[in-house]
C-alpha cells in the first residue's frame, strides 16, 4: 500500500511514498536493536552533546521544516517555525538537566552500598499523529535517546514527509544510525513491531481508540505503554472573571493549531450571571482570525490537516444543533475555490448534558459553550467527561483558583486565568480516557527505563 501526502489546502497530492514491507520493518527493528547495544555505552555527556547539535539543526532548519509542516498539515508558517523553536528548546533542556534527572540515587539501607539507577531498556516504538508532527515526536525523542534508548518512529501516514526529516535531522546532528529510525508504515503494522521481542515498549499520541488498541497488545506482550489521548478540556469562567481576559484566553486556546490540538480549549462553562457578556467577547474574539493559505504570512488559520476530518467534525457540529444547540457563529465548510480542507470558527451555546459537544472530543475550531448555575454547578460539569488531559479556570480570586485547579478539577494539567500548554520542564500527561503516564520534565526522562536497584 502506498503511503501519500496530500496538501489539505487544494486536496492536490505531493508525494507518493511506497509502505515498507515487514521485510524491511523487521530489519530496521534489528538495526535498532544493534544500534542501541552500543548506545546504551555512550556517557551522558555524549548524549548529551550530539542533543544540543540536534537543537542546533532544528534552528538551521526550522523554515524549511515550517514548509513541509504547512503543506502536509496545513500549519501557518510562523507556527510552523515556532514548533521546531520548541523542539529545539525540549532537546536542549534534556541535554542540560537530563544527567541529573538520570543520576543514581544512593538509599540508606543495612547493606554497604545500595542505590537505585536508571538504565536504558532498549528499542521503544513512537506511534504520533499529525498534528503537532515535530513537537510531539520531539518530546519522546530528547529524554529517550538521552536515556540511552533507540527509537521507531511510526508516524501519522499524512505526514510522511514530516516523518522523514526528523529522522535526517538526528542523522546530521550526529546521532549514530539506527538509534532513531522512521518506519514508513500504515496503522496495521504497528501490531507486528508491537510483538516483536526486541521491541520493549510503546508510546503513543492519538485517539482514544488507537490507544486502547495499541495498550491491549502491548499489554499482551507485557510492555510498558505510555498513552497520550484525545481530551476535551473545559474551561471554566466564574462570576468573578475578568471577561476580556478570559474570553481572548479561550479564543486563542481553542484556536490553537486550527483547533487541533489535544489540549485546546473544547467545553467552555460560563457561570450563568457572565454568560451573555462571556459570549458578546468570545464571539468578538473568535471572527478576527483569519483564514488562509498556510504558506501566506498573514494568515493565522490555515485549513484542517485532511478534508476528511473536517467533514467529520462538520458532521459533529450539525449533530449538535440537532440536539438542540444554537449556533451562532461559523458552522459552515467555506466556499472557497478546490478540494480543500477549511473549516470556519464555530460557537455552539445552549449545549447540554447528554449532546455531542458535551461528552465527545471535537477536534477542530468548534467551542462549545455550557451553562452552569454557579461554581459548585460549573466544577461539577467540567468533571462530567471521560477525559481528564487539561483544565482552565478564570477568576479575580487567585487563592481560590489554585486551590480549584489544585484540588477540585480532575486533569492531568490545571491552569488559572491561562492558556493549558506544554512545557519541557513540567509533566505532561492525562488521567482517565486522556491516558496514563507523563511526557517532559524529570518524570517524562524515567518512563523508558529500568529503575534497578543494587544492593551489595
Ligand atoms: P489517530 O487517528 O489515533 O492517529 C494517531 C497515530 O496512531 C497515527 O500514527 C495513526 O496511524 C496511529 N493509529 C491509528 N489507529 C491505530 C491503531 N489501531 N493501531 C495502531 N496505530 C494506530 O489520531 P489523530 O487523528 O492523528 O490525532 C488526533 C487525536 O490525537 C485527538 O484525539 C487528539 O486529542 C489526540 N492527541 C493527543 C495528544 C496528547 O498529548 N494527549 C496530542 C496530540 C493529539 P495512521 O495515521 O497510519 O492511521
Amino acid at each position: 500500500m502506498a503511503i501519500q501526502s496530500i496538501n489539505p489546502l487544494n486536496g492536490k497530492r505531493i508525494q507518493t511514498y511506497k509502505e515498507e514491507t515487514a521485510k524491511t520493518v523487521e530489519a530496521k527493528i534489528e538495526a535498532g536493536h544493534k544500534a542501541w547495544l552500543k548506545w546504551r555505552g555512550t556517557s551522558l555527556e555524549e548524549r548529551g552533546r550530539l542533543l544540543l547539535k540536534a537543537a542546533t539543526v532544528l534552528q538551521q532548519q526550522k523554515h524549511e521544516l515550517a514548509v513541509l509542516m504547512a503543506r502536509e498539515m496545513g500549519k501557518p508558517l510562523k507556527d510552523g517555525v515556532a514548533e521546531i523553536e520548541k523542539c529545539a528548546s525540549v532537546c536542549t533542556y534534556y541535554a542540560e538537566k537530563g544527567a541529573a534527572f538520570l543520576k543514581d540515587e544512593k538509599i540508606k539501607t543495612e547493606a554497604r552500598n545500595s542505590f537505585v539507577t536508571y538504565q536504558p531498556i532498549g528499542v521503544v516504538l513512537a506511534v504520533m499523529p499529525w498534528n503537532f508532527p515535530y513537537w510531539q515526536c520531539f518530546r519522546f525523542i530528547a529524554p529517550a535517546l538521552m536515556a540511552g534508548n533507540a527509537g521507531l518512529l511510526k508516524h501519522a501516514s499524512n505526514v510522511p514527509g514530516c516523518a522523514l526529516s526528523i529522522e535526517q535531522v538526528l542523522l546530521k546532528a550526529g546521532f549514530p544510525k539506527g538509534v532513531f529510525q522512521t518506519l514508513l508504515v500504515g496503522s496495521k503494522a504497528v501490531k507486528a513491531i508491537i510483538d516483536h521481542s526486541l521491541v520493549k515498549a510503546v508510546t503513543l499520541t492519538g485517539s482514544t481508540e488507537a490507544g486502547q488498541q495499541v495498550a491491549a497488545q502491548a499489554g499482551s506482550q507485557i510492555k510498558k505503554t505510555v498513552l497520550e489521548l484525545g481530551g476535551s478540556d473545559p474551561y471554566v469562567i466564574l462570576e468573578d472573571a475578568d471577561l476580556e481576559l478570559a474570553a481572548t484566553v479561550c479564543a486563542q486556546s481553542r484556536l490553537i493549531n486550527n483547533g487541533q490540538s489535544c489540549i485546546a480549549a473544547k467545553r467552555f462553562i460560563v457561570v450563568k450571571q457572565v454568560e451573555r457578556e462571556f459570549v458578546r467577547l468570545f464571539k468578538e474574539k473568535m471572527s478576527h482570525k483569519q483564514l488562509g493559505d498556510p504558506m501566506d504570512a498573514t494568515t493565522n488559520l490555515g485549513p484542517m490537516s485532511r478534508a476528511d476530518l473536517r467533514d467529520e467534525l462538520h458532521q459533529q457540529v450539525l449533530k449538535n444543533i440537532e440536539e438542540g444547540a444554537v449556533c451562532i457563529l461559523g458552522g459552515t465548510i467555506p466556499a472557497f475555490k478546490g478540494k480543500h480542507a477549511f473549516y470556519t470558527p464555530t460557537i455552539l451555546t445552549n449545549v447540554k448534558k447528554g449532546m455531542t459537544g458535551y461528552k465527545d472530543e471535537l477536534f477542530g475550531p468548534v467551542a462549545c459553550v455550557i451553562t452552569a448555575r454557579n461554581e459548585a454547578h460549573a466544577i461539577e460539569i467540567a468533571n462530567d467527561t471521560s477525559f481528564g488531559l487539561g483544565a482552565a479556570v478564570f477568576t479575580r480570586d487567585v487563592k481560590k483558583g489554585e486551590r480549584i485547579a489544585r484540588e477540585q478539577l480532575q486533569a492531568g494539567a490545571c491552569f488559572v486565568n491561562t492558556l493549558v500548554k506544554s512545557d519541557p520542564r513540567v509533566p505532561f500527561g492525562g488521567i482517565n480516557q486522556s491516558g496514563y503516564g507523563r511526557e517532559l520534565g524529570s518524570f517524562g526522562i524515567r518512563e523508558f527505563v529500568n529503575i534497578k536497584t543494587v544492593w551489595r
